[in-house]
């Protein structure tokens, strides 16, 4: 291997250490995947945000939409490094003008995501920005936001996936990006 091969497979291994697994958080049965160890390290953080912008040099991304909370703190520095304007998705209440809203299935019960009705211009190129794919509804309800707003959804990218959770599968037919892989 490269030295630049062994040092990307360092970062890499530093990057997944900084993923603090915390069970029965925030209920019993659930293994949190805690990214603030990560948020921490100024060197990682960097890295990451590299990493995740990368695939879309290059692909006319106009906007990042980035999912409440957590991928927030990686949506906005995409938006920067993309030259894109960032665009907020919400739970229901959050945003103070006028919202369009999608309604989506969770394992028990339904849960909505907003967004504002006017922040995408006509032919908006969107990428999709959060921490954590999961099982995927609240990446794939995400899509159909921006749909509804007339956006057209490049890609979506994710620190990290939950591999066992199957999120892809919603998202298919989307191109689908993640650091990385658990
Ligand atoms: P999902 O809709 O199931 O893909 O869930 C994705 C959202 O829930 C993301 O916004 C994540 O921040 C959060 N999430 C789901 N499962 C976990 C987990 N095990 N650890 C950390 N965050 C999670």
């Amino acid at each position: 291997m490269t030295s630049t091969g062994t040092q990307d497979l360092v970062v890499e291994q530093r990057l997944r250490a900084a993923i603090r697994a915390v069970p029965d958080f925030p209920k019993p049965g659930i293994l949190f995947r805690d990214i603030t160890p990560l948020l921490a390290d100024h060197e990682l953080l960097a890295r990451a945000i590299r990493d995740m912008t990368a695939p879309f040099d290059g692909a006319g991304v106009t906007h990042v939409a980035a999912i409440e909370s957590r991928g927030f703190v990686f949506g906005a520095p995409i938006a920067l490094a993309l030259s894109a304007g960032l665009v907020l998705i919400r739970k229901p209440g959050k945003l103070p003008s006028r919202t369009t809203r999608v309604d989506y299935a969770l394992e028990y019960g339904s849960d909505s995501l907003e967004m504002h009705a006017d922040c995408l211009p006509p032919a908006a190129r969107v990428l999709v920005v959060d921490d954590v794919l999961a099982t995927g509804g609240t990446a794939a309800a995400t899509c159909r936001l921006v749909e509804q707003g007339g956006g057209m959804v490049v890609a979506c990218t994710f620190l990290l996936e939950l591999d066992a959770l199957r999120g892809r599968e919603r998202l298919e037919g989307r191109r689908t990006t993640s650091l990385l892989h658990f």
